[in-house]
């Protein structure tokens, strides 16, 4: 029996397939992408979450209007610390507020009046991406009717996306829904200014704390014409020629092959899975792409001259790092993506969770893993805690959530979702990230915790 139930799970059974301890005899991989059991406090976020909060809301140049009540738009800034460089972009959040009376006579006029009213006051935005929340799909406003008549009013695209949050088993269908709507209504209605035999599209990078201001340049140095982004720090217009790119990689893979593989399936365009996260996986991908493109030897001068930067600092914090064990606890690609850079350091992870990961998320993870590791999907609170208490994890990297449950166990967190002193993509990322490791694992502080006080 490879299947664990934690002590704080005695009452949910149904917890049981979801952990399992790693044995490569008796391989078993968690039950995953299921409704939540009622009565298990899941961290999940809803459809809308993943949907705007994840692939939508990067683009810059959008109006980002949450047609819902006001509630459902507090987690669009600020959590996901996803940078841009232009001012519309995190420093606003639209909503059509609606109330008990939008309930009864139904929304459809607020929200035509809404994005005539966020475009006159934001003339700067390009497009305006409109998000329906529950109570939308509830009251069955016709969202796709009223934004054709305000497009038809304001004169740039108005976007719909279908992305109630109880569609979904969590926030993974809202990645795939805003795929599927951006892929649909916007990848191919424009042609580029100009192509090159070099274009290529990364894709599934959002930009997080400037991870893609230091993907593009590895690549642009390569002699490799970077199309768009999608879609961290994007504009709405890097969104339509995308068609035309002669290759597509995809980093984050849970929620963006989607798009890859829809623009592979009608337009013919190969895409390559990469992990951009450590030295040897951006390596790699630096490699695949060189190959693809017959820049095999500008790849090793790229990777040449990235080493001789920041091989060293590594070394060094490895040196710190060695014998340490972690517990990594992300959305779903992260979780592996980062086993991998671990080792590069001399750490081992004994733990992996995952709030949304699928059936190739866990199969990666247990490629990597060692016997005995444990795996959890969709984890709630209390288990991370039991397991923090049990297996005494030298640090863990998960996300805002956690933070501080971890801290009061007196044990050193990384936020992996948005970062302590980012970037972290790609080499020099690197070095951030094995920096942040090395500061919370040896601060002196954590002596002190749990020490008896002295009064005076
Ligand atoms: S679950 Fe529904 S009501 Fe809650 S935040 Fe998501 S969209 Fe809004």
């Amino acid at each position: 029996m490879t299947t664990i139930l934690p002590e704080c799970d005695i009452p949910i059974p149904q917890r049981q397939p979801h952990i399992i301890c790693h044995d490569p005899d008796n391989m078993v991989l968690p039950i995953c992408n299921v409704q939540t059991v009622p009565g298990d406090m899941t961290e999940r976020g809803c459809t809308f979450a993943g949907c705007r909060g994840v692939v939508g809301g990067p683009v810059k140049d959008a109006i980002q209007l949450v047609h819902g009540p006001i509630g459902c738009a507090y987690y669009t800034w600020g959590t996901r610390r996803n940078l841009s460089d232009t001012k519309l972009h995190r420093k606003y959040c639209f909503s059509t507020d609606l109330t008990e009376e939008s309930v009864i006579y139904g929304g459809g006029k607020k929200l035509l009046n809404s994005i005539i009213e966020s475009h006159e006051l934001f003339p700067e935005g390009k497009a305006v991406f409109v998000y329906s929340t529950c109570v939308v799909g509830l009251i069955g406003d016709d969202t796709d009717s009223i934004c054709k008549q305000a497009q038809e009013k304001i004169g740039i695209p108005v976007i719909p996306f279908h992305c109630e949050g109880f569609r979904g088993v969590s926030q993974s269908l809202g990645h795939h829904i805003a795929n599927r709507t951006l892929f649909e209504k916007v990848v191919g209605t424009e042609e580029p200014h100009e192509t090159t035999p070099y274009d290529m599209c990364i894709v599934g990078e959002f930009n997080i704390d400037g991870d893609a201001w230091i993907i593009k340049p590895l690549f642009e140095r390569m002699g490799v014409k970077v199309l768009s982004v999608f879609t961290g720090n994007a504009s709405y217009s890097d969104i339509p020629p995308m068609h035309r790119a002669k290759l597509n990689i995809v980093q984050c893979q849970r929620s963006s092959t989607y798009i890859a593989k829809m623009i592979h399936d009608r337009y013919g365009i190969p895409y390559l899975n990469v992990s951009l996260f450590g030295m040897a996986q951006t390596a790699q991908a630096l490699r695949d792409v060189g190959k693809f493109f017959h820049l095999e030897e500008n790849a090793e001068k790229v990777i040449a001259q990235e080493l001789a930067l920041y091989q060293s600092r590594i070394n060094h914090y490895r040196k710190k790092l060695e014998g340490k064990k972690c517990f990594i606890y992300q959305g779903a690609p992260r979780a592996w993506h980062w086993m991998g850079p671990m080792r590069e350091l001399g750490i081992e992870t004994i733990l992996t969770a995952t709030t949304f990961g699928h059936k190739d998320d866990y199969e990666k993870i247990m490629e990597k893993a060692k016997p005995g590791h444990i795996c959890i999907d969709n984890p709630n609170a209390l288990e991370i805690e039991e397991y923090l208490l049990k297996l005494k994890p030298d640090f863990f990297i998960g996300g805002l959530k956690e933070k501080y449950l971890t801290y009061k166990l007196g044990i050193p967190f990384i936020n992996g979702h948005s970062y302590e002193e980012g970037p972290y993509a790609g080499f020099k990322g690197f070095v951030n990230f094995a920096k942040d490791i090395d500061v919370a694992v040896n601060s002196p502080v954590w002596k002190f915790i749990n020490q008896p006080l002295e009064m005076n």
